[in-house]
């Protein structure tokens, strides 16, 4: 997706083939106007805030039912949005399914707290919703981090604006045009659509917006917390990472090599929560890297939709160019590259926006490509002597997303578990997520927990009321 010329319109390109699928109109500064009067209309009128949570929840899997009963063709539409594997843009409809059932339940449970009566009052907490808030989203997975936004804040009795990426614009109207359709009043959740830089921050500084909701890169959300701390709006913000995938020497080797590989080539590298640098134990170093580095070449790259495809193209040609870029500076650093590092080329290659998977090593933990987030197929893998050169190496990075641990040992693993800087720790597994377990970063990755009861309460303000008796 590239804005056009006279940047009016997003033009949404398929990256497995260069072709033009869509385009969409950008939202004008008036319209975004509107678009947010239209919201605290009705948020005040339509009724929703003040509706039992018991229907809200009605609304909220009247809503995952209409993503179910249309799923194959929202899985095509991000499929062809962003060249991510079929099979991966089917399993990411399942979650914003499961996302809107998740919040439809929490809603309806969601306990708040009493002090009974002390002498001659009592008091207790009302959660209430913020009134507007704006939602904005990256282009990597759209319409699951859309639904990880959108439920819980409709759950809470918000009124939601929801920005999808310039870079992936089709998938956010299906949800509100299927909202629409399961009973969610009108204006409740509305799209607009446009560049970062423009619709986005004016967005952000938009006096009617009350809480902001933000995926994507670092840079962007220092950005937007600035604005907002002017304001002193609340901000939620899940950003970038350099996750550290560790292999001890006694780890389970065939489970750990293949999580290290769907950890790192699954999405082409295009998930937060990527497992981008590989820590394997000095003693079975060269053994393990020989081991992630062929399975990395012999991985299927295909059109997203080709039987057996395990990588896609990566989601649109500039982001290949800045893929490119960053392993170009890893071979200027000194790195060696293993496999990939490479556009491959002939047949369907030849015009998408296709890239290698790579592996790369012999840099120090402190190098650029060590430290900055490629998102994309790139690996770099890097010895560790013990358990505590392996904590130095891992938390030295501005980032604290995610890790990765394989070992058969409980006690290390919790150790370690323990002592790396990260929000989610998997331990002999790699990449799970449950709604209902929380998400969200340290340090630079991000601020705030998205998904369970914390993701919910993001939506919400605390009342505390008091009665005399
Ligand atoms: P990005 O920061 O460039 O853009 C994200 C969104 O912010 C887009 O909708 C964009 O239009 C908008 N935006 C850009 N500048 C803005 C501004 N000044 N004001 C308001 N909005 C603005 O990120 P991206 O390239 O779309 O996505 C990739 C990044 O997202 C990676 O760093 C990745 O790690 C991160 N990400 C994080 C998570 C997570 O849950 N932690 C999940 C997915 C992606």
């Amino acid at each position: 997706m590239a804005p056009s010329p006279d940047s009016s319109e997003l033009i949404s390109t398929n990256p497995a083939n260069g072709e033009e699928i869509a385009r969409v109109a950008v939202t004008s500064a008036t319209e975004l106007n509107a678009a947010i009067e239209r919201a605290w209309q009705a948020f005040h009128h339509c009724g929703w805030k003040s509706l039992l949570p018991h229907k809200r929840a009605l609304v909220l899997h009247a809503i995952a039912d209409g993503l179910a009963a249309e799923k194959e063709s929202l899985a095509q539409l991000q499929m062809q949005d962003n060249g991510k594997p079929l099979g991966e843009c089917r399993g990411m409809v399942d979650s914003a399914i499961g996302t809107f059932r998740y919040y439809a339940g929490v809603c309806e449970t969601l306990e708040t707290d009493v002090t009974p009566a002390r002498g001659d009052y009592v008091s207790f907490t009302v959660l209430e919703p913020f009134g507007v808030v704006a939602a904005i989203t990256p282009w990597n997975s759209p319409i699951m981090n859309d639904a990880t936004k959108v439920a819980p804040a409709l759950a809470a009795g918000n009124a939601v604006i929801l920005k999808p990426s310039e870079d992936s614009p089709l998938l956010a109207p299906e949800l509100a045009r299927i909202a629409l359709a399961a009973g969610l009043p009108k204006d409740l959740l509305q799209v607009v659509q446009g560049r970062g830089c423009d619709v986005g921050a004016a967005l952000v500084a938009h006096p009617g917006v009350r809480m902001i909701s933000f995926t994507g890169g670092t840079v962007t959300g220092r950005a937007i917390a600035r604005v907002a701390g002017d304001r002193l709006v609340p901000t939620a913000l899940e950003l970038g990472g350099k996750s550290p995938h560790v292999v001890f020497a006694d780890a389970d080797r065939e489970h750990a090599v293949a999580a290290v590989i769907a950890g790192i080539f699954g999405s082409a590298g295009q998930s937060c929560v990527a497992g981008s640098r590989l820590f394997i134990e000095a003693s079975i170093y060269e053994e393990v890297l020989a081991q992630v580095v062929a399975r990395a070449k012999s991985l299927r790259v295909a059109l997203p939709d080709a039987e057996g495809v395990e990588m896609g193209p990566l989601a649109s040609f500039h982001h290949r160019d800045r893929v490119t870029a960053f392993v170009e500076r890893a071979r200027a650093e000194g790195g060696r590259i293993l496999c990939g590092g490479a556009i491959p080329t002939g047949g369907e290659y030849d015009k998408g926006a296709f890239y290698l998977p790579t592996v790369i090593d012999g840099l120090p933990a402190t190098a650029a490509s060590c430290q900055e987030e490629a998102f994309g197929p790139v690996l770099v893998a890097l010895p560790f002597k013990d358990e505590a050169d392996l904590i130095a190496q891992a938390n030295g990075t501005a980032f604290g997303l995610a890790c990765g641990i394989w070992t058969e040992s409980f006690k290390r693993a919790w150790r370690v578990g323990r002592a790396l800087e990260a929000g989610s720790v998997w331990i002999n597994t790699y990449k799970q997520s449950v709604t209902s377990t929380p998400f969200g970063g340290f340090k630079n990755s991000g601020v705030g927990r998205e998904k369970g009861i914390d993701g919910l309460k993001l939506y919400a303000q605390v009342k505390s009321m008091y009665f005399g008796l």
